[in-house]
């Protein structure tokens, strides 16, 4: 316990919340599989990040947390990786059928965000698909700006993750073109660009459609009163991870 405070002080890493896990600072303490360590390998990743030390422990046991740290500190990975280790345990259970899932939401405020988390997404999976022989997971951009058919046709298929803007989401999700049933694991990213750009209501509605017990996860870089106030309505019992700058 003394070990692990000393290890935040020195990272910078402030929590706040109930019951808040020991930080694990390595891949290999957190038990990630071979063939995932292999893929951060590949892109540069050798050993995890402050928000990643405390983050990945905490989102592993299914907490709620809200992720507050500066640009570039490595948020993406916070809820990327345990949601896909989560869909591929799923995966392995029980296989996703035609029309079922997502397993996993990402909700973001761009269409380029939403890209790039996509892309990443499918770079893990196939990583351990190919090296670990892990089940390969069906992931589907669901973006405005383009082809609503093609969405479509993923998600007749069935699909482990969904990465959306709340738009074309709530579009689809109004329409019934698919339901979050089997929903457990749902991320927020760049919240405080999220609420700015006037997609609170949206971001509520979306909430509506969840009807049984999730994980919630939320990012951000900066934690305004009013994005707070909103986290800790959506979250429950969260435990808030903040990251600052040495010296800041
Ligand atoms: P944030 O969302 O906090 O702004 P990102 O998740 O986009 O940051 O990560 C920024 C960059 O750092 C990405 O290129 C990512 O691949 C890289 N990165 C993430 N985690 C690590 C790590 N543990 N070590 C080195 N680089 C990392
Ligand atoms: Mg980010």
């Amino acid at each position: 316990q003394e070990e692990s405070n000393e290890l935040r002080k020195k990272l910078h890493i402030i929590v706040h919340g109930d019951d808040v896990c020991n930080p694990i600072k390595s891949f290999k303490l957190l038990r990630f599989p071979r063939s995932l360590v292999k893929g951060l390998v590949e892109r540069g990743i050798r050993k995890p990040s402050p928000i990643q030390i405390q983050g990945f422990p905490l989102v592993l046991s299914g907490r709620d947390m809200i992720g507050i740290a500066f640009t570039g500190s490595g948020k993406t990975l916070v809820f990327i990786l345990p949601i896909i280790l989560f869909c591929i345990d799923e995966e392995l259970k029980m296989p996703i059928g035609a029309g079922e899932g997502p397993i996993g939401l990402v909700v973001c405020p761009s269409r380029e965000l939403a890209g790039q988390i996509y892309d990443e997404i499918n770079f893990y999976s196939a990583q351990m698909h190919k090296h670990g022989g892990y089940p390969l997971l069906r992931t589907m951009l669901c973006i405005g700006g383009i082809d609503k058919r093609e969405q479509l046709d993923g998600i007749k298929r069935g699909v482990h993750i969904i990465v959306a803007t709340p738009g074309r989401l709530l579009d689809f999700l109004d329409r019934k073109k698919f339901d979050l049933e089997l929903c457990r694991h749902l991320a927020f990213d760049e919240a405080d660009r999220m609420i700015d750009t006037g997609f609170e209501e949206d971001v509520r509605s979306i909430l509506d459609f969840f009807r049984h017990q999730r994980q919630t996860l939320l990012f951000s870089a900066t934690m305004p009163k009013k994005i707070l106030n909103f986290a800790m309505s959506a979250l429950v019992k969260p435990v808030i991870v903040n990251v600052g700058r040495a010296g800041a």
